[in-house]
């Protein structure tokens, strides 16, 4: 039997503060571990290096191994068979969202190996989710899988957070805010009163309010290198009020129409060089026009004006496609895969072809106004 609700809130054990790689060296100890796998980027090696304890030192065998590029079905294969032979105790993963999705797949393969994730970017919730999303060699997303177990441990030292490229921590505001847009309406179908949805949606409010009141501040202190109490905010609620929705919520906390909108986008090479967040963005705005929230719409464009997020064709470099790309544009986004269809009312690629419309005049003339 599929169960309604199934919650997974969070990792076992979560540090956020300067100092917080330090506490690993406590976390091995407690495991009574010898050897461990360090799967890591180049770049956020380079960038977490000065922070990191000094593990050989405990008679710890490490294990180190640089991620290939791809949370592919490959390499999560070579990290666990790795981990299997080499018998090690614990899984360590630093980097962006792909090597922490990689290091969770080989844990879980593995057969439930204690593991430590250390995110260098705020870009999203990989570092707090309990699933990994795969891709092939090549980039394109094959799908993602759930797993039953959590990390034992997160560790978010801020200082490497706040050197990593800023445009990756727009995009993370981005889709954090898109947790709100999208899960509200989910939200609100739950006729039980789950303890775990209202807190779902306690997060989820989070998920809008704190990017809509700091977000700006972040990331004009990122800008600058300022290590500030509104960025220390914003790059939290990127990692952990995100993750906590999907987690407190399952099923109800899952994408709808801005994720839809998203992967319709990537079908047109003009979007390549966008990051995933930045398509969402777009994403949340042809959702609030397919719901008819245009006083939303007009809260939110001055914001993404401040952060460069588009928030029309013409932003995204698809101003000058003809009706008909637009139209594919709309298909695309209602193909029968799509978790648009999880919105309240029906949505045909006509009702988001005029959304993709009436946005686009409202967005020109509000920045004509400005
Ligand atoms: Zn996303």
């Amino acid at each position: 039997m599929a169960y309604h609700v199934m919650t997974r809130i969070g990792p076992q054990q979560y540090v956020s503060e300067q100092g917080a790689y330090g506490y690993l060296i406590d976390f091995l100890k407690s495991c009574s571990a010898t050897r461990v796998l360090f799967l890591h980027g180049t770049k956020s090696l380079k960038k977490a290096l000065r922070y990191l304890p000094r593990v050989n030192e405990l008679d710890i065998d490490v294990v180190d191994r640089t991620f290939s590029g791809e949370c592919s079905y490959q390499e999560v294969d070579r990290v666990a068979q790795d981990a299997k032979e080499k018998h090690v105790d614990v899984i360590i993963g630093l980097g962006g969202g792909k090597v922490l999705d990689t290091a969770k797949a080989a844990a879980f393969q593995t057969g439930g190996v204690p593991f430590v994730l250390m995110p260098t970017m705020a870009s999203n919730c990989a570092a707090w989710s309990a699933l990994s999303v795969f891709y092939k060699e090549d980039g394109r997303c094959v799908g993602h899988r759930i797993f039953p177990n959590q990390s034992n441990l997160v560790l978010l030292e801020p200082r490497v957070i706040l050197d990593s490229p800023y445009d990756y921590f727009v995009a993370g505001i981005a889709d954090t805010l898109a947790k709100w847009y999208e899960s509200e309406s989910l939200l609100r179908q739950v006729e039980q009163n789950h303890l775990s949805i209202k807190y779902a949606r306690a997060s989820a409010t989070m998920c809008r309010d704190v990017p809509l009141k700091h977000g700006v501040q972040a990331v004009r202190d990122m800008k600058k290198g300022i290590l500030s109490d509104a960025w220390q905010l914003v790059m939290e609620t990127n990692i952990m009020a995100g993750g906590l929705v999907g987690g407190l919520a399952d099923q109800y906390g899952r994408a709808t129409a801005a994720h839809s909108v998203h992967d319709a986008l990537t079908v047109f090479p003009e979007t390549v060089h966008l990051l995933h967040g930045a398509k969402v963005a777009y994403g949340i705005m042809v959702q609030l026009a397919l719901e008819r929230k245009w006083e939303e719409i007009r809260r939110l464009i001055p914001f993404y004006s401040a952060l460069e997020l588009p928030a029309n064709l013409h932003a995204l470099r698809l101003g000058r496609r003809s009706k008909q790309d637009i139209c594919r544009l709309a298909e695309q986004a209602v193909t029968k895969d799509k978790t648009i269809h999880l919105l309240p009312f029906t949505v045909t690629a006509d009702s988001v072809y005029e959304a993709i419309i009436r946005l686009e005049a409202l967005t020109a003339e509000t920045s004509q106004n400005e």
